[in-house]
């Protein structure tokens, strides 16, 4: 029984691992207890056949000075790598082909993506009235805003590739906090965003910079920087059916290690692993106290990497695709990753990464692998217009519990969190459950996390 451990960690992905970074910068004793035998969580990087490909994420948003400062931090152990401005346009699938999601004015009249009719009514929305529903779902919001066909081919196709989600579920003041206040302070998407720019800022807010990252030879690099500034010694990989129980004002862990029994005691303990886990972390909640938090819906996720030593179609000078669940389709997207990321594949070959599933498609998850790649062959062929399809490598990579959906029961679960903290004190439950789901949102909670900890940050 080790008792001097100040806090422990539970679960050594980049919410674990960036909260652990502050920690160590701050001389905090603390152990990271991953169940898996590698840390990263969702985020690897796999290399095969000259393909370097992702299973989990493949880029992020620079959207909170936080991850500009991590990346400052770790320099000259990781690289942060722009994606390609050439490669930056964002295309949508309507009625049997791609077309780019307009870039500025001219496109935005000349684009078949948007009615004639919601086009015009665009004019109009600086002067629309502001909701008064704080729990108006994302589809009511935009489609009184700006439009059904703006609902349909730019907001549903982008929740899909955030989420994996269903706009008329998710909470925009919970999953797209920036556009809600957008409403709220300005009274007005559009109108805002020009004063939101225009607005000064100050050198913090301003490295959040919004350009897509990833980093150089993957987002496993930034988990492999992350992983050695932590120290090895300070995680515990393989840890199976752990167990945190109060006792006096300490906590008790107890897990199964390469078959030991181990047990530690610490003062504080973060958890972020998903709601799905915590019943089992902490036996000792009751369940009306746990239920609120553990209720929480998941998208499950296919994501798929598909190599053509020589790329068959036309070039992918673009980010990539996502789709419309008004097209029925059984993909969310495709996108392009060697297209906009540098090394990813060899010279004139291609590395696309095909996702599927989501709420509108949750049985795929569940699908045996000769069916995904049924479904793949399908999706591919036809959307990237290939008169054949005889990839090079293709590599299926499953997740049942991919995406938390911030939806109608967001308030409640909020609430069950700072109840369970207060009751508990030194508990923090952290993790995607609450404050984003993006990598910079992770990275910005970890810095939350680790402040709270520190006794800097309420
Ligand atoms: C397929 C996919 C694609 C994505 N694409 C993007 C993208 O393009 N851009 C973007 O910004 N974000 C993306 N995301 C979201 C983003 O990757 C995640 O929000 C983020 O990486 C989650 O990090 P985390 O540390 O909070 O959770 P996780 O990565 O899930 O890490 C939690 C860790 O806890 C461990 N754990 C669980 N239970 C226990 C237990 N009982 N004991 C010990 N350890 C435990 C797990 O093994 C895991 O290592 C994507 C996610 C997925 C799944």
């Amino acid at each position: 029984m080790t008792s001097n451990i100040h806090t422990i960690i539970i679960g050594g992905g980049l919410t674990g691992l960036v909260t652990a970074y502050y920690l160590k910068k701050a001389g905090i004793n603390f152990r990271i207890i991953e169940k898996n035998a590698v840390t990263g969580g969702v985020i690897q990087t796999r290399e095969e056949q000259g393909f370097t490909y992702e299973s989990g994420p493949t880029t992020g948003v620079l959207s909170h000075p936080e991850a500009a400062e991590l990346f400052d931090e770790l320099a000259g152990s990781v690289e942060l790598e722009p994606a390609r401005p050439e490669a930056k346009r964002r295309l949508v699938w309507k009625a049997g082909q791609w077309h780019a999601l307009p870039a500025g004015p001219l496109q935005g009249i000349t684009t078949p993506l948007f009615t004639f009719k919601d086009k015009l009514r665009l004019l109009g929305e600086p002067f629309r009235a502001k909701g008064t529903n704080p729990n108006e779902t994302l589809a009511n919001l935009v489609r009184r805003r700006l439009g059904e066909s703006f609902l349909d081919y730019a907001i549903d196709p982008f929740i899909s590739g955030i989420y994996a989600g269903d706009p008329e579920r998710l909470i925009p003041r919970h999953a797209l906090p920036k556009l809600y206040n957008l409403e709220q302070t300005y009274g007005s998407f559009i109108g805002g965003a020009i004063k939101k720019a225009k607005a000064p800022k100050s050198d913090r807010d301003k490295k959040a910079t919004r350009e897509v990252f990833s980093t150089r030879g993957g987002l496993g690099k930034l988990i492999t920087a992350l992983t050695n500034a932590v120290g090895q010694e300070n995680i515990l990989l393989n840890c199976q059916g752990t167990t945190i129980r109060p006792d006096d004002n300490n906590f008790k862990i107890a897990f199964n290690q390469n078959n030991q029994q181990v047990k530690l005691v610490a003062k504080h303990i973060v958890t972020t692993s998903g709601a799905y886990t915590l019943k089992e972390l902490l036996p000792f909640l009751h369940d009306e106290d746990i239920s609120p938090v553990t209720n929480l819906r998941y998208a499950g996720v296919v994501q798929c990497a598909v190599g053509f030593s020589k790329w068959p179609g036309a070039p992918l000078n673009a980010f990539g695709g996502l789709v419309p669940t008004c097209e029925n389709r059984k993909s969310l997207g495709i996108l392009y990753p060697s297209s906009f990321l540098t090394n990813r594949a060899p010279e004139n070959a291609a590395l696309l990464s095909v996702f599927l599933g989501g709420t509108r498609n949750p049985e795929v998850v569940e699908a045996p692998e000769e069916e995904l790649r049924r479904i793949i062959k399908q999706e591919v062929t036809e959307m990237m217009n290939l008169k054949s399809f005889n990839p090079d490598l293709i590599r299926i990579f499953r997740y049942r519990y991919a995406i938390p959906q911030y939806e109608s029961n967001t308030d409640e679960r909020l609430k069950a969190i700072d109840a369970i903290e207060e009751k508990y004190p030194g508990l923090i439950i952290g993790g995607n459950l609450k404050d984003g789901i993006g990598m910079a949102d992770r990275i910005r909670q970890a810095v939350a996390l680790s402040g709270r900890i520190m006794g800097i940050h309420p």
